[in-house]
């Protein structure tokens, strides 16, 4: 034999999490091409990034402004297709440089950073898709937007015509995420969304039975992060 047949060839990571997104959907009856795979970067360096790019994947994720901004306006320019999301925790005080580097953002959560954005949108002549983050597990420390709390923002939202996608949560740690997302999926098809920011590398193929559009992964295909870095 001189070249492995397409059943023994070894997979890479990306292949992988293409697989298990391919029977998830399958499984709930869903397309494939339904679900974007955010690949979140965060803490690895452009030489872990440049091999998905090669395969042609586009879609990204970082949550620092900071860090995002040292890596990604170079690959842009090599690639005017990537599509850039904020993942992270937005301080206000960053709205403008979020909008200058983002083409999405997954973090609206408070009326303070709404204004924020609003503003920077408005300065920028750019709208930028955003998700409301909701706290769905009540976890006093987390961020997200109080359940509460979501229609009121929503509706902040529509006024400041900011292009809300949908829905972004991150349920609690080390329980079963399955009821978290189904709440959150409920919740935005009451609100009329049609979209769901939800699943991450240890729950993602859940996400997508349970409606997710949007799956936020780095662990599995980038490998553990090294903070000390
Ligand atoms: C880091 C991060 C992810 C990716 O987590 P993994 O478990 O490494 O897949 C997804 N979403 C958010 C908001 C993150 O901060």
């Amino acid at each position: 034999m001189t070249s492995a047949s397409p059943d023994t060839a070894p997979s890479t990571p990306l292949e992988e999490v293409h697989a298990a997104i391919a029977r998830a959907a399958r499984i709930a009856g869903r397309s494939p091409a339904d679900v974007h795979l955010v690949a979140v970067s965060k803490t690895q360096p452009v030489e872990a990034i440049r091999p998905l790019l090669a395969t042609g994947h586009r879609e990204f994720g970082e949550n620092r402004v900071q860090e995002a901004q040292s890596k990604w306006p170079a690959l842009k320019a090599e690639h005017p297709d990537i599509v850039l999301h904020g993942v992270g925790q937005l301080q206000s005080n960053k709205a403008a440089d979020a909008v200058a580097l983002f083409d999405c953002i997954h973090s609206l959560d408070r009326p303070s950073l709404l204004k924020a954005l609003a503003h920077a949108m408005d300065a920028a002549g750019r709208r930028i898709p955003c998700f409301v983050q909701v706290n769905i597990g009540e976890e006093p420390q987390k961020g997200g937007c109080a359940i509460a709390d979501v229609p009121a923002l929503l509706a902040a939202a529509r006024d400041a015509d900011i292009p809300v996608l949908g829905l972004m949560c991150v349920p609690p740690a080390d329980v079963e995420a399955a009821p978290y997302f189904a709440l959150l999926a409920k919740m935005a098809r009451d609100e009329g969304l049609s979209g769901l920011s939800m699943g991450m590398s240890g729950d993602y193929e859940t996400a997508i039975m349970l409606g997710a559009t949007h799956v936020r992964v780095g662990t599995a295909l980038f490998g553990a992060r090294n903070y000390s870095a």
